[in-house]
């Protein structure tokens, strides 16, 4: 199944380039009162969820995909977990380029560990990505994103899979220079979701996925999952042995080689098999 968020919080169910709205099936989501949980309500309820949106999708008239403005399908991800430099390739071409490494050690990711992104700078990809330093370089990175279904704590390599509620495009937008990378990577609109959720049943395997992405139609990143240093499984069994991963929790999985800066004005357009293509366009944020 594949969920997407669009225009002001509706819900549709995505079938090839056509969605049903189905927003009505989530007023059966528990209601809550303040304390709100930090758990995303849609993943967590997902089992009884999905007969209600193939209910609700029956009597709905379809609608193109792509006229549409795309938010995050997760809504509320308690936090975004994301791996550094988890392509070799990416590994080599970081410690060769100054304008990427900043001086800082670019050390392999089982010495350096995961890192936090703010879940503020959370996007879907119909909302753009806002420059706030555009006098900085400011670079893209394609990752695949993997959406926790159940309360992972400490879970073993072979199980880790059962854990996964689905995937989507991600971007871990980034300002290169010497500060710390959740300073730099935490800007608004700096991690963006997209185009829609993926449930699992889809892919059954996430090693073995094409990645690409282009600025303006140029080629700037191709690789494929199976590249990665440190694989799904991995990501998910190691984070889970330092904190609880909770229902909504997403895991960036790390950026392969051909990151590159990007421009107001430009479109990223990022593309994983078995997911699909977002288009996502630059803009420098005006002065306040
Ligand atoms: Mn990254």
């Amino acid at each position: 199944m594949r969920i997407c968020r669009f225009d002001g919080n509706r819900f549709g169910l995505v079938q090839g380039d056509e969605v049903r709205d189905v927003t009505a099936a989530f007023a059966s989501l528990p209601q809550h009162a303040y304390p709100f949980p930090r758990t995303d309500l849609m993943i967590e309820n997902l089992a009884t969820l999905r007969p209600a949106i193939e209910a609700a999708a029956r009597d709905v008239k379809p609608v193109a995909l792509a006229s549409l403005t795309l938010q995050s399908p997760i809504a509320n991800p308690g936090k975004i977990v994301a791996a550094p430099v988890n392509y070799k390739k990416h590994l080599d071409e970081a410690r060769g380029d100054a304008e990427i490494h900043h001086q800082n050690a670019v050390g392999e990711i089982q010495r350096v560990g995961l890192f936090l992104k703010a879940t503020s700078s959370v996007v879907g990809c119909g909302e753009g990505v806002a420059m706030r330093h555009a006098d900085r370089r400011n670079d893209h990175e394609i990752e695949l994103a993997v959406v926790i279904g159940k309360a992972a704590d400490r879970v073993g390599y072979d199980e880790a899979l059962d854990y996964v509620a689905g995937y989507c495009i991600g971007l871990d937008m980034t300002i290169r220079g010497p500060e710390e990378r959740s300073l730099r990577k935490s800007l608004d609109t700096f991690t963006v979701l997209g185009p829609y959720f993926v449930t699992a049943d889809e892919i059954q395997d996430p090693a073995g996925l094409d990645l690409e992405l282009t600025v303006d139609g140029e080629k700037r990143q191709v690789a494929n999952t199976r590249d990665l240093i440190l694989d799904v499984k991995t990501l998910i069994s190691w984070a889970s042995s330092f904190y609880t991963l909770h229902p909504g929790d997403v895991i960036l999985t790390g950026t392969p080689e051909g990151v590159g800066p990007v421009l107001p004005g430009n479109t990223i357009r990022a593309t994983i098999s078995r997911i699909g293509t977002m288009d996502v366009k630059v803009r420098e944020l005006p002065p306040r």
